[in-house]
């Protein structure tokens, strides 16, 4: 289905819980937010039937996030729900990666596709500074696991914060080197805790490519050769590396005019811009037993042009953690 502006829209983010066992610097405050109420999420049962009723609207490519999904016990029921939807293609989960060395084998045998893990640091002791949460694993290990289960692509995605883990950018670009990942560097976004974003704190992509370059010898285009998915990273390859570095740049590019994406809250609220106030509520509806195809056609015809991200600092969204960042 096209929207307004002539976007098809074929890719869901569904939220299926706002909490989370991190506290990242940039996301949550420390002692969290206010939690929504259990009777207030949808079920996995009605996250499927959500899904089973956009389907021949042109969904079909789906991500689980949140919060933190992981957290959410028996995961693999909802995975596998998704999974066996006709229509279907592609079903993929980001988390912060603790549950994924005891648990990807288990998540790939449910069915799920492939896996952006979050990893701000290569070092356990930092990653543990940087969440504010002392969870003890190995964000090397848990990407193994992941590629040794069969989730493929494995993406990286790292938040960039100068002064705090910029040094550690050609550490990163060396891991493409050596393993068949993907690494993605997402520019710090002024939302969430960081309403007070300074741009000092922003690393330009232009500064992370230089140094990526500088580290694995030499740079080239991979755009022609991307890592499956649906997103807006624009990718880069070096010399005879396994995997590639993209770079997802909010704040000094927009990439609006190829969305192709709207996110599900976990309390059944139909968003269609990250960085905007739009929303059409499907949870109420959807237990009253009313069709849902009608409202996901108003919503497409209203999805925001182009997202007010700078627009974010003076209000509104608490944390990505909230709608499914
Ligand atoms: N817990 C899951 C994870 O860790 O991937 C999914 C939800 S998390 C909110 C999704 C992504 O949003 C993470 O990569 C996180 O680093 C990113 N994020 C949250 N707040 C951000 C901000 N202010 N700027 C940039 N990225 C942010």
């Amino acid at each position: 289905m096209l929207d307004a502006q002539g976007r098809a829209i074929s890719y869901l983010r569904i939220s299926i819980t706002d909490r989370c066992n991190f506290r990242c610097l940039y996301c949550m405050p420390e002692h969290g937010l206010p939690w929504l109420p259990k009777a207030e999420i949808l079920s996995y049962e009605e996250i499927a039937e959500v899904v089973r009723q956009l389907v021949p609207a042109g969904i079909r490519r789906l991500r689980i996030t949140g919060g933190e999904p992981t957290i959410r016990p028996q995961l693999e029921i909802l995975i596998g729900l998704l999974k066996t939807i006709p229509g279907v293609e592609d079903v993929a989960l980001s988390t912060n990666g603790v549950t994924l060395a005891g648990k990807a084998a288990g998540y790939r045998a449910a069915g799920l596709d492939r896996v952006n893990m979050s990893s701000d640091s290569l070092r356990p002791d930092r990653i543990a500074a940087i969440a504010r949460r002392n969870l003890g694993f190995d964000p090397i290990a848990a990407l193994a696991a992941a590629e040794r289960a069969g989730l493929s692509p494995v993406k990286v995605n790292v938040v960039l914060m100068r002064g705090t883990n910029d040094d550690e950018i050609e550490d990163y670009a060396r891991l493409t080197r050596d393993h068949p990942w993907h690494v993605r560097f997402i520019e710090l976004m002024p939302v969430g805790e960081l309403r007070d974003l300074e741009w000092r704190h922003v690393v330009p992509s232009a500064e992370v490519l230089e140094r990526c370059e500088r580290a694995l010898r030499g740079l080239v285009s991979a755009d022609g050769t991307r890592p499956a998915g649906n997103g807006p990273a624009v990718y880069y390859r070096g010399a005879e590396a396994a995997g590639t570095i993209g770079v997802i740049t909010p704040m000094t590019h927009t990439y609006c005019g190829d969305c192709n994406r709207v996110r599900l809250t976990a309390d059944g609220r139909l968003r269609t811009c990250l960085f905007g106030t739009h929303e059409v509520g499907f949870r109420d509806p959807l237990r009253r037993g009313e069709p849902l195809l009608p409202l996901f056609r108003q919503a497409l015809a209203e999805k925001p042009p182009e997202h007010h991200l700078l627009d974010m600092q003076n209000g509104g969204l608490r944390a990505l953690s909230q709608v499914g960042g």
